[in-house]
This record gives C-alpha cells, sequence and structure tokens, in this order.
C-alpha cells in the first residue's frame, strides 16, 4: 500500500507514516516506546483537515446539465429512489441471488437511481464486486446509462464485508479523544467499503449523544458538542479523503439531521421536545462543520423535533440547513421514512400527500426502500403541478452530481478493478491501537491494576511465576458480539457464529495473555439470567484476581430500546456473589451506553471501561489489565450514578446546589473527561494572555503538563470555559479544547492553546450567538484562571 507513495497524495502519506508507526505495535507487548505522536490538539487537528477541504463548485457541470436535459419525467424521479437490495433479490436462503425479473423492473423499468444494505449477512469483497456488476449492467441497459449509487452503513469499519478490519464503535472513538486515530480509521473503512464497490457510506452520526438511554448512543461522538464536532470533521475527512472519485473514498453523510438523540423517553425514534437555544448550542454546531468539512450527503431524522417530523421540517431543512448552514450536497431521507408520516407520525393522510409534503420540505431522495410506491407518487404529483419540476430538478442535479463527483459517471464499478486490500495487517494494526486508546480505566483502589510487574512478559520466566491465577467470568467475557455491537457484519451485530476467531474475546485474549493454565472460565449470568453462579462463586475462592465482564450485549436501533438503564438483577447478583468470597475483584464493563453499576462499584478493586471497542477490543482489554498499555482512554459521556440523574456535564450551576438534605444534587458515577492511568500527571504554570481584552481578541492559554510517575502514559488536557455570568443561564462549564498528550515518566511538556471569539459566546435570548463583556474562568486539569473580556458583543 505505501509503494509509490510519492504519487498519491497528503492523505496517503499521512495515513502510510501512521500506519507504518502502528505497524509495529502489533504483537509488540509492551508497546515501543517513542512511536506515539508527542501530542494531538484538536484546534490544530481541525485548522489543518479544514484547511484541506477543496470547496465543491455550487454550480452544476456541463456534463450533469446535459444529462439532466435529456432525462423524462420518470427517469428524473427513478434518480430520487432508493431501494434496499432485498427489493431485488429472490427471497433469501444460503445463497444471496438477485432476481432478474426484480432488478430489471427497479432500474430499468423505473430507472432507480440507488440501492441501499444488505440483509442479516456479510458478503466477500468478491461477492459484493459480482453483485455491483450486476446491478450496474441492469443500469447499462437504460437509455441514458446512468449508474446506481450504492451505499451502506459503514460505521465503524466496512460494515456488511466479511474480512473488513472493525474499529471500536464512534463513542469507543471518542473515548481515545485522538482524532488522528479516527481519521486514520475511516480512511480504512472508506478503502474497505470501496474495494467492494460501494461508494457511499451512511456514516458519520453527529447527532449528540445527550440522552444516555437512547440506543443509538454508541454510534455518537458522545454528549459534548465540542468533540462531536471535531471527530465529525474526523470522520468525513477520513472518509471522503482529497478525492471522491479515488478508489479508496466513499461519501460520507451527516446524519441524522437534526435533534434524533434526545428522545424524551429515551427510545429511537420517538419524540424530541427542544428549545431552539439548545437546538443551536448543542446540536448544530457538528452539522455546521460537518459541512464545512465537505461532506456529500445529510439524512433525515426519523423522529420528530416540537412535534415536527424531521422529514417535513421546512425551516430544518431548508432555511436552516440549506440556508445557514450552506448544506450544498444531497439529502436523503432515513428508512422508510415519507411512508411513516402516514403510518407513525400520521401528518400525512396517504403517501402522496406525505410525499409531497417531504419533497416541498426539502428531501431530494427517498429510501423508500420497499416498493416502487414513491415513484410512482412524485410522477403523479409532478403531472399535478403539486410539486414544482424545478424542485425535482434540484434535487436530480443533487443525485448525479454525487455520481460525478464519485466518478461513477466514467466508471461505476470504480474502486473494484484493483486488487482488494481488506482486513490487512496495517489495517488491523490501526484498529489494535484505536482499540486501546478506547479503554477507559475507571477505577483503581490501592493501585489493583495492572496485574503483573511493569515489563513483564508472557514469555519471560521470571514473570511466568508472577502471573497471577484468575476467574474471568460474566455475560460480556466471552463474547465477540458485545465488543462490537451493532452494525457488525450484520445490522443487530448479534450473530457470535459470523466473526472470525482470531477475534479474541476478553477471556481468549487474558488466555493468550496469562496463559490458559492460570485462568479459570465460568459464565455465571448471560445479559439478565443466571448461569451458574455458584460455580463462579467457587471459582473465585481459587484464584487471586476475579475479572467480573458486565455490561450489554449487541443490539442496534429499537431492539435496543430499554427502560432501564440499571444493569439487570442477574448480572449485579454474579458480581454481589464473587465479590463476597473476598477475593479482589475487577469489573469490565462491555457496554455501548453508560449502565449503572452503583450497587456494586464499591465492591470492586478496579473499574474498567470498554466501549464496543471493535475486533481487537478483547486483547485492548487483556493489554490494559496486565499492564502491557497504560490506559488513556477518558469518558465521553457522564457516567451516571443513578438512572433518573442523567444530566451532562455542561449543566447549570443551580444543578450543584445541595440540597436542603444534605443531598447532592449533581453527583455522577464518574465525570465526563473522567480516566485514570498506571502513571500520574501533574498540571503546573497555568495562565491566559491577555488576561483582560476587547472580545474578539485571540487569547493564549499555557499550561505544563508532567508525568509523575514511573511509566509512560497519555494525559488528555482539557480545556473549560466558565462564563460567570450571562443573560442565558451559563452552564457550569464548556470543553472548548483538548490535547492528547504522550510523556515518557519525568517528562514536562507545555501546551499552548488559542481561544477565539467562540469560545466565549453562547446563543443569546434571540437565538443568536453573542459574547457578552465580564468575566470568564478558563479550567485545565485542576486549575484555574480568570479573564475579562471587554466591549460589546
Ligand atoms: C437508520 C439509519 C441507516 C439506515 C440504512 C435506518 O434504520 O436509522 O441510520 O443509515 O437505516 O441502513
Amino acid at each position: 500500500m505505501c509503494q509509490n507513495i510519492a504519487q498519491k497524495g497528503v492523505a496517503a502519506r499521512r495515513l502510510c507514516a501512521l500506519t507504518a508507526m502502528l505497524a509495529v505495535l502489533v504483537g509488540a507487548s509492551p508497546p515501543v516506546a517513542g512511536t506515539e505522536p508527542a501530542v494531538v490538539d484538536s484546534d490544530v487537528f481541525l485548522a489543518r483537515e479544514l484547511a484541506r477541504v477543496q470547496p465543491a463548485s455550487s454550480a452544476a457541470s456541463d456534463r450533469v446539465r446535459a444529462i439532466l436535459a435529456k432525462m423524462t419525467l420518470r427517469e428524473k424521479v427513478g434518480q430520487l429512489t432508493q431501494l434496499t437490495l432485498e427489493a431485488v433479490t429472490t427471497p433469501q436462503d444460503q445463497m444471496l441471488q438477485l432476481d432478474p425479473v426484480k432488478l430489471r423492473r427497479a432500474v430499468v423499468d423505473y430507472g432507480t437511481g440507488s440501492i441501499l444494505n444488505v440483509r442479516d449477512q456479510a458478503l466477500t469483497v468478491t461477492r459484493w464486486r459480482d453483485l455491483l456488476r450486476e446491478i450496474q449492467a441492469a443500469a447499462g441497459q437504460t437509455r441514458l446509462k446512468i449508474p446506481v449509487l450504492y451505499g451502506i452503513d459503514s460505521i465503524h469499519g466496512a460494515t456488511y464485508v466479511k474480512g473488513a478490519t472493525l474499529f471500536p464503535q464512534p463513542l469507543g472513538m471518542a473515548a481515545t479523544w485522538n482524532p488522528e486515530l479516527l481519521l486514520a480509521g475511516s480512511r480504512i473503512a472508506a478503502a474497505e467499503t470501496r474495494a467492494a464497490g460501494i461508494p457511499w457510506n451512511f456514516s458519520p452520526i453527529l447527532d449528540v449523544g445527550r440522552q444516555p438511554l437512547w440506543p443509538r448512543l454508541f454510534e455518537t461522538f458522545g454528549e459534548d458538542t465540542y468533540v462531536a464536532s471535531v471527530m465529525g470533521v474526523a470522520a468525513v475527512r477520513g472518509y471522503q479523503g482529497d478525492d471522491l472519485a479515488s478508489p479508496k473514498s466513499v461519501a460520507a453523510t451527516l446524519k441524522h439531521y437534526v435533534g434524533y438523540s434526545v428522545p424524551t423517553s429515551g427510545h429511537d425514534r420517538t419524540p424530541a421536545l427542544i428549545p431552539e437555544i439548545t437546538l443551536r448550542e448543542h446540536l448544530l454546531p457538528p452539522f455546521a462543520v460537518g459541512v464545512r468539512a465537505g461532506a456529500a450527503a445529510v439524512m433525515v431524522n426519523s423522529g420528530e423535533v416540537n412535534g415536527v417530523p424531521g422529514h417535513v421540517d421546512r425551516v430544518l431543512l431548508d432555511d436552516v440547513l440549506r440556508g445557514e448552514l450552506g448544506f450544498d450536497g444531497l439529502v436523503v431521507s432515513d428508512w422508510e421514512d415519507i411512508k411513516k408520516l402516514v403510518s407513525i407520525h400520521r401528518v400525512a393522510v396517504d403517501e402522496k400527500d406525505a410525499t409531497r409534503q417531504a419533497m416541498l420540505a426539502g428531501i431530494d431522495m427517498s429510501m423508500v426502500p420497499l416498493d416502487l410506491s414513491f415513484h410512482d407518487a412524485l410522477v403523479a404529483l409532478v403531472e399535478d403541478g403539486a410539486v414544482p419540476m424545478a424542485r425535482l430538478d434540484a434535487a436530480v442535479t443533487r443525485v448525479l452530481t454525487l455520481k460525478e463527483r464519485l466518478g461513477l459517471l466514467d466508471d461505476p464499478l470504480l474502486g473494484t478493478a484493483e486488487p482488494a486490500e481488506v482486513g490487512g495487517r496495517e489495517a488491523r494494526a490501526t484498529a489494535l491501537a484505536a482499540a486501546r486508546e478506547s479503554i477507559v480505566l475507571l477505577a483503581n483502589h490501592k493501585s489493583a491494576l495492572p496485574l503483573l510487574p511493569a515489563g513483564a512478559s508472557p514469555s519471560s520466566g521470571s514473570a511466568a511465576k508472577a502471573r497471577p491465577r484468575l476467574l474471568v467470568t460474566g455475560p460480556t467475557a466471552h463474547s465477540r458480539a458485545a465488543l462490537e455491537n451493532g452494525w457488525s457484519l450484520v445490522w443487530q451485530g448479534n450473530r457470535e457464529d459470523l466473526y472470525p476467531p482470531d477475534w479474541p474475546t476478553v477471556k481468549e485474549a487474558l488466555e493468550e495473555r496469562f496463559g490458559s493454565d492460570r485462568l479459570r472460565y465460568v459464565p455465571g449470568s448471560t445479559y439478565d439470567a443466571e448461569v451458574d453462579i455458584a460455580a463462579a462463586v467457587a471459582a473465585a475462592r481459587e484464584v487471586d484476581v476475579a475479572i467480573v465482564c458486565l455490561g450489554e450485549m449487541a443490539y442496534a436501533e429499537t431492539p435496543g430500546n430499554i427502560d432501564d438503564l440499571a444493569l439487570p438483577d442477574a448480572q449485579l447478583r454474579l458480581a454481589r456473589a464473587v465479590a463476597e468470597t473476598g477475593t479482589p475483584m475487577v469489573l469490565v464493563l462491555v457496554e455501548g451506553r453508560p449502565r449503572i453499576v452503583r450497587p456494586v462499584v464499591d465492591l470492586a478493586a478496579a473499574v474498567v471501561l470498554a466501549l464496543n471497542p471493535g475486533q481487537e477490543g478483547g486483547r485492548a482489554v487483556a493489554e490494559v489489565l496486565a499492564g502491557d498499555v497504560s490506559p488513556s482512554g477518558r469518558l465521553p459521556i457522564t457516567y451516571p450514578r443513578w438512572p433518573h440523574a442523567l444530566r451532562t456535564y455542561d449543566h447549570k450551576a443551580y444543578e450543584e446546589q445541595d440540597t436542603s438534605f444534605g443531598l447532592t444534587a449533581y453527583r455522577p458515577q464518574w465525570d465526563f473527561g473522567w480516566g485514570l492511568s498506571y502513571t500520574t500527571f501533574e498540571y503546573s504554570g497555568l495562565t491566559v494572555e491577555p488576561a483582560s481584552a476587547e472580545i474578539g481578541a485571540e487569547l493564549t492559554v499555557s499550561v505544563t503538563v508532567s508525568n509523575r510517575g514511573a511509566r509512560a502514559g497519555a494525559e488528555v488536557a482539557q480545556l473549560y470555559v466558565t462564563d460567570e455570568v450571562a443573560s442565558v443561564t451559563p452552564p457550569v462549564k464548556r470543553l472548548r479544547r483538548f490535547a492528547k498528550v504522550w510523556l515518557a515518566p519525568g517528562e514536562s511538556r507545555a501546551l499552548t492553546f488559542k481561544l477565539r471569539r467562540g469560545d466565549f459566546s453562547f446563543i443569546g435570548r434571540d437565538r443568536r450567538p453573542i459574547v457578552e463583556p465580564g468575566d470568564f474562568t478558563v479550567a485545565i486539569g485542576g486549575l484555574r484562571a480568570k479573564l475579562a473580556l471587554r466591549g460589546g458583543g
């Protein structure tokens, strides 16, 4: 891959340098010191990546205009129709087959412009290429020979491509606080998706994860708007690279615009109530910066905001997305969502009415996805004059432009000629690096971890004596599905039989690392039922340390709905019973949302969190437990202590007051940004220059971070700003910058951050951003510095 790199451009060179560095780490235990970058600074990263965005021309090319001019109404509507693969295949048994009659009707007779997905199986690259060849051959039989645009959800790697690399889920990626890793992982996901002939990715989710019950939390970059923005840019840039027509790039889709992630009930696709100030303060900014990063497409929120379903919200789709954010690309509906305007939302009397409302609100393409009803409805609407031809032409132009930018008009099978590079060594090294950095050490009493002394390796004889005897138990201990979660080989990610055996579970990785002679495995419980807790207890009595792996199994979307964040009783019973033996207990939480562990957390000697760390996740957990890797993940969410205390870190000041009963009103289990490591970091010398300035001046924040422990490690410096007094009640703090810093023992590093106008602004009473003069506090690593801003907002 890295041969002839000089000809391949900056992005490829950067990826090669990073993967070469990471390749060194595969199998190396402990990691080779000095191979990490010294600092990854969020602001430097954003500025660099946004500067590299090639502005796409907003005018349609001559070629697209010429095609449009030749198109009939039916051909135009065909381009706006997206079907699922199932609509053109034979009823599914073992071997997925295109049905020639269905394919001909959809693609040739109806001119369907886009196809998505595959149901309940992952296909090899070869099989995908064959399918795409047949589909594009059908498109080649149409009058204008416009290729079909195929899309899938490669949300943490090429989801439905057998043999592809699966990285941590987005929430795990956010826990790394390392956008360079996400950029590298997204490049690989793009290349492995395109190798299958698929040029369109329905990712990233830029919904901000501020409702922990929501079953799609793991698909988000967590609760903070700034982290989601930085990570969103990394994903878009990684997927799209510098050229969409590269055989290594895919089009990115920002989803689900907007407000999907904060349903009141916590259930998927249920109503959200979002004040405009909140929408603009927290939920819109990641989409705004995703648009600046050049994202080719946007997918619409399936739910409703303030009583208006996303798919008919003309204000949000037209005025805000097109007008304010300047989005020029393709707006695609979500699954069946035009039909659902009738069947679920009840804002339309029939599909024709729904189609009219959605088209006029600004939807360009309908993910219908199982039949051709949208086509018939839209043709009739244009013939009746209910949807103007100009609206149709604008939408078709966007579809054709995307096909052109992806290189499909010249080569419908672009990306499929080269030998496929899927699941290779370098990709795997990146997945391992990401998994390692995603693990969060939440608690470590009396240094219970690491389990091995520094420098111990499985092969060293002296270390063998030091290897503790371990019990591994719990529902997530021996499950690949739990490490992956949804959108992994199949939609629900729950087919244990499909995962490659060389993606070790936590139990298998611990066996590899500590030796199977030192390890007992007892299932203990399933997700919600006792299996053999008595056996786990008996085994716990025989070992030095009990590793109890709790959490969640795989789920995606609505099947993942829950009514209670508490861990099921069976899991709590298992943990309690093991702890009662007196054997030190390490809790390993493998989950996609923060399940409440308060009833057992104080029984644990240490708590480790693995937010769906992907194919190398088992290995990463074992390395962290052993001490080969010093954990550097930090929470991208607030970890709640009680099921009904679900506030985010950027709550209002008066939510922190003690109540008259002496209870603390805001007391999460662990704070946003929290995470320990095997060394200690110290901050010193925080200054802000100048400490008093006109609004709009650039301020420089300096601080030094030092590694005071005996081991190398990485710290995440988090810069928070507090507006002391504001005309809209200010939050206690907002994250404005972060930097991941690698430090050798005894090493110190001076960091500087530039703060600009936007870092002091908030959405004011008139719903627009404003900066007000007054006092602010900057905080990093427990240090605080004051500053004052003068002048008008
Ligand atoms: C999900 C989307 C996804 C689409 C296609 C929908 O159910 O909400 O996120 O992109 O399916 O798979």
